[in-house]
């Protein structure tokens, strides 16, 4: 993974223990979504200077091409002084963990986002209690993306991995496995741990054989 200095851009979600100094700026991949032609009139798109940068813009019908990151909603369900993880079934980040989460559908609102991707990937029925913190990575190869993290208390259902989860389980801050997956995911968990335990926890050491 290419490593650069982090320019500190987007990590701030309120709490004093944020390892900013350490956090490194993950790999950012070509918007996959970028048209060569234009979604309204098929003509061959042109890169033009619009609003600062340079866009894909239709010679033909002025259609432009906005890039936008995508944006995810995750749950930190803490029992006992550990927090509910799901392994990925699928790639990108198989085999890896993190909490309980989803992309924000477009007609939906982060915090029903997130209480939904709850039920499908562990069973369980949640309340969101607040907002923890918001959190951003690129190193995700269908998007960027800014990620919603809310706190939630369990209120019904039953645990069971469902949807694209492989396995679930609860973790105390020293037993958090080492391959968590997605930089935004990593900075939330990091800052969760350090909080538990009054120190700064440097995000990238829980992003071994990245
Ligand atoms: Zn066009």
């Amino acid at each position: 993974m290419p490593l650069a200095e982090s320019n500190k851009r987007g990590y701030n979600s309120g709490s004093d223990c944020v390892a900013e100094a350490k956090v490194v700026e993950p790999r950012n991949y070509p918007d996959p979504g970028q048209p060569e032609f234009c979604g309204r009139c098929t003509t061959k798109m042109e890169p033009v200077e619009r609003g600062g940068r340079p866009r894909p813009v239709c010679p033909q019908c002025g259609w432009t091409y906005f890039a936008r990151p995508a944006f995810g909603a995750a749950v930190l369900i803490e029992v006992e002084e550990k927090i509910l993880l799901v392994r990925r079934g699928h790639d990108p980040y198989g085999g890896w963990w993190m909490l309980p989460a989803g992309f924000v559908e477009y007609d939906e609102w982060a915090a029903e986002t997130a209480v939904r991707e709850a039920l499908e990937e562990t069973g369980l029925e949640v309340r969101l209690s607040k907002l923890y913190g918001l959190y951003y990575g690129s190193d995700d190869p269908r998007n960027p993306s800014h990620l919603a993290v809310f706190h939630a208390e369990v209120v019904g259902g039953q645990l069971r991995a469902g949807d694209d989860a492989a396995e679930l389980g609860f973790f105390s801050p020293l037993e958090i496995p080492r391959n968590i997956a997605f930089h935004g995911q990593r900075v939330a968990i990091a800052e969760w741990i350090g909080t538990k335990l009054g120190t700064l926890v440097d995000p990238a050491g829980y992003g071994e054989n990245d």
